[in-house]
């Protein structure tokens, strides 16, 4: 439920409201705005806690909140979420670039693609060390030491970096060397991998389940917040859909703008996963930043024709440096910087 304090309501009045909130068995999180306080009740709605808070004096009303998910709304929160990673900001409205291969590979071409994404405008490097493959004979990562691989690109770029955990006994592991953890689209709905990640002090990219809905993905963030992790960016990469020939995925941009509007989470996109197909990258980047995304997620490698992992989707550095020359004009047109 989300309880919504009447302006003028001072620190003790809030904390009256708080602890009737508690002494109902509900955890509470506030959300101090520019001009109110909202309180968010973690638990069931239940109508007669409702009607109970709605008596009190500095209560202005009280919302059973009806989408499945409260922390992650714009309900309970309006002004968007903005967080630094680096000296990155993410949310604040500049366009952010996270670049680099699918897979680490081997140390040579991982940091030959680090320093090329860096050149072409990336802002942060991408790169998986634990694979998430459908096949089991596929490359599956290199583990530990492709996060040392990744570590050692960061050091000599200074550029932080995304990548993946997939399953709870890595995420120690993952948290240790990442700035950003990576929850892929297979796992966006582990719940108990969510509920590890809500404890970790580090900022959680969630990618939407190739099968989720809107709401679904909500909630998995939610997931998140509700475990005290709120640097959380949400990540559209496209879901199934009839067409298999000519995309790999569907896209899914409209998402952006109904998520921004739930959400004060920032948005990202993925054209790499979303389409399957690199020459399709460049369109749907434009598409999405001219859509209000908060920044991209691209995989470029130096050579994609010998990529252990999604070589067909992945940009040539070049062609990732034209990219960004062209996002620099639609980020202007549309009021953003980059
Ligand atoms: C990836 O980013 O390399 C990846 C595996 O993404 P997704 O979970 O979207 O398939
Ligand atoms: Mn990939």
């Amino acid at each position: 439920m989300i309880v919504v304090l009447d302006g003028s309501a001072r620190e003790g009045e809030i904390a009256e409201v708080e602890k009737r909130i508690r002494n109902f068995g509900y955890d509470v999180y506030r959300s101090s705005g520019e001009n109110s306080t909202v309180l968010g009740a973690l638990g069931p709605a239940r109508e007669d806690v409702r009607d109970a808070l709605g008596t009190m004096p500095s209560v202005e009303r009280v919302i059973l909140a009806s989408p499945p998910f409260m922390l992650v709304s714009r309900a309970f929160k309006q002004e968007r979420s903005v967080f630094t990673v680096g000296d990155v900001e993410i949310g604040s409205g500049k366009v952010v670039l996270m670049a680099g291969p699918c897979a680490v590979e081997d140390r040579e071409s991982y940091l030959q693609a680090a320093v090329a994404v860096k050149e072409g405008g990336a802002h942060l490097l991408r790169g998986g060390a634990f694979k998430p493959r459908s096949s089991p004979y596929s490359f599956q990562g290199l583990g530990e030491e492709g996060l040392k691989i990744m570590a050692e690109a960061k050091e000599m770029t200074g550029l932080p970096f995304i990548t993946e955990v997939l399953d709870q006994h890595a995420v120690d592991i993952v948290a240790r060397y990442a700035d950003i953890i990576q929850v892929g689209t297979r796992n966006m709905q582990n719940f108990e991998l969510l509920k590890e990640l809500g404890q970790i002090g580090k900022p959680v990219l969630v990618k939407r389940g190739m099968s989720a809905t809107i709401e679904e993905w909500l909630m998995a963030a939610e997931y998140l917040l509700s475990n005290g992790n709120h640097r959380v960016i949400l990540c559209e990469r496209g879901i199934r859909t009839f067409e298999t020939t000519y995309t790999r995925n569907t896209l899914d941009l409209c998402a952006v703008p109904i998520v921004k509007e739930l959400s004060h989470l920032p948005v990202f996109v993925d054209p790499s996963h979303g389409t399957g197909k690199w020459k399709w990258v460049p369109p749907m980047c434009l598409a999405a930043v001219a859509a209000g995304a908060d920044g991209l997620l691209v995989e470029v490698h130096p050579a994609p024709k010998k990529a252990l992992c999604d070589g067909p989707q992945s940009l040539v550095p070049e062609k990732f440096a034209q990219m960004v020359d062209l996002l620099k004009g639609v980020a202007q047109v549309v009021g953003r910087t980059m």
